[in-house]
């Protein structure tokens, strides 16, 4: 138990008020325990803790991340695994904007963590939460390195043509103003996973990711290596999301200003949690969507068409770009689990290739798997993303750097 306890790597993934954790194996994959704390600085906090077939929920307000990775770090000592004593490999922490700074998994230190403050500029509703969860993590484990595996990372090479933003030069490089691209790590693993199953080797391989979960990312990869992706600087741009508009006309937002009198703060708040699913159709949650689409609510069906619509814009653009492509994959919450989101997106277009197997599509398989017919062109894929893992493996790697 001991030498496989100390192998394993603890995933954190703060957000503003949660935050989500895995300890896990980075070899085997084995997941030792995970949980989520939520609500942190509510009344009503509570942690869910999952570990072998049992799970813990406790009630308990949780004043700041500090006090909630205490918490997560009680409850992994209640439950059998105490992080202290048996140890850990590393710590990795999900970083969502690495800025031009940061482009591969890095070893935390104080410049890291300041530089990361410095970032919250570009995105100041996640650095931040990043932030709190990494200096947390660094008080409760002195002695344990602790890795930042960025969002922005894969993304950091895309093709100047594809990453400038056409405004005044010098003001997008005086203020970082660039596509940036985020969902890097679930993009990178899902990905590589598609060239594995396809048999081939990464750099023979021409495919676009659909990353569609509460947030939503297309990417088009050429060879192993993006050349495009749909959201940008923040992670608003691009595709319809649950609560979140993706592109929009940039007019808007002066136009709210002026004519609705909302300042800069109100607008954020707007396009970042009021907008997408929830903005045209009162609910963010896919399965909620689904209900009252069938239950005849034409509010939920425009906000459905309306994501559709985008998801075969950016499909129609990467397809151009890439000038062909051998694999187009479905990820995350809904890109898993709704076949019909699938088999509506690529409706019609058998004539490049594309085509949906409604047996294959429709069958509740949670592993990777071909929705495509064997002999159609294009392979259309479901695979699961597993954004812990890729963590967890990368962390091991740079660690393992120090050895
Ligand atoms: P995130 O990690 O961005 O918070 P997820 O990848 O967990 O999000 O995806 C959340 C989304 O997945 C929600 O909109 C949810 O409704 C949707 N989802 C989860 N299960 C299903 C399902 N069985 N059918 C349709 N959508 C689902």
């Amino acid at each position: 138990m001991g030498k496989a306890a100390r192998n394993r790597v603890l995933v954190i993934n703060s957000g503003s008020s949660s935050i989500k954790y895995q300890l896990l194996d980075p070899e085997s994959s084995v997941v030792a325990a995970s949980g989520i704390v939520e609500r942190i600085g509510e009344d009503d906090s509570a942690i869910e803790h999952r570990a072998e077939s049992s799970t813990t929920e406790r009630r308990v307000a949780i004043a700041d991340h500090t006090a909630g990775l205490r918490l997560v770090f009680e409850t992994f000592a209640a439950t059998g695994h105490d992080l202290e004593e048996e140890g850990v490999r590393a710590v990795g922490h999900r970083v969502v904007h690495g800025g031009e700074v940061f482009y591969r998994p890095t070893l935390i230190d104080d410049y890291v963590v300041a530089t990361i403050a410095d970032l919250a500029a570009l995105a100041p509703l996640h650095n931040p939460a990043n932030l709190a969860g990494i200096e947390s993590a660094r008080a409760l484990l002195p002695g344990v390195p602790q890795v930042a595996v960025f969002d922005t990372a894969f993304f950091h090479g895309l093709p100047a043509a594809a990453r400038t933003y056409a405004i005044d030069a010098k003001v997008a490089a005086a203020h970082g103003i660039r596509k940036y691209g985020f969902h890097g790590t679930s993009h990178e693993y899902v990905s590589g996973r598609v060239a594995e199953l396809l048999g081939r080797d990464p750099s023979e391989v021409n495919q676009i990711v659909f990353h569609l979960g509460n947030g939503a990312s297309a990417s088009a990869i050429r060879g192993g290596r993006p050349v495009d992706t749909s959201m940008g600087l923040t992670p608003l741009e691009g595709l319809v999301m649950g609560t979140r508009p993706g592109d929009l006309d940039p007019g808007i937002v002066a136009h709210l200003a002026r004519s609705a009198h909302l300042d800069i703060d109100q607008i954020d708040t707007l396009l970042n949690r009021d907008s997408g699913l929830k903005g045209l159709s009162g609910v963010n949650d896919f399965r909620e969507l689904r209900r009252r689409i069938d239950s005849g609510d034409e509010a939920a069906r425009l906000a459905y068409e309306v994501y559709i619509h985008r998801l075969r814009r950016y499909l129609g653009a990467y397809l151009i770009e890439l000038g062909g492509v051998d694999a187009i994959t479905f990820t995350a919450g809904v890109g898993e689990n709704s076949p019909q989101v699938r088999a509506d997106a690529l409706a019609g277009l058998a004539r490049f290739g594309i085509e949906v197997d409604p047996a294959a599509n429709a069958a509740g398989d949670r592993t990777a798997r071909r929705i495509s017919p064997p002999d159609a062109p294009v392979a259309v894929l479901v695979v699961p993303t597993n954004e812990e893992l890729a963590i967890a493996r990368a962390a091991r790697r740079v660690v393992e750097r120090l050895d």
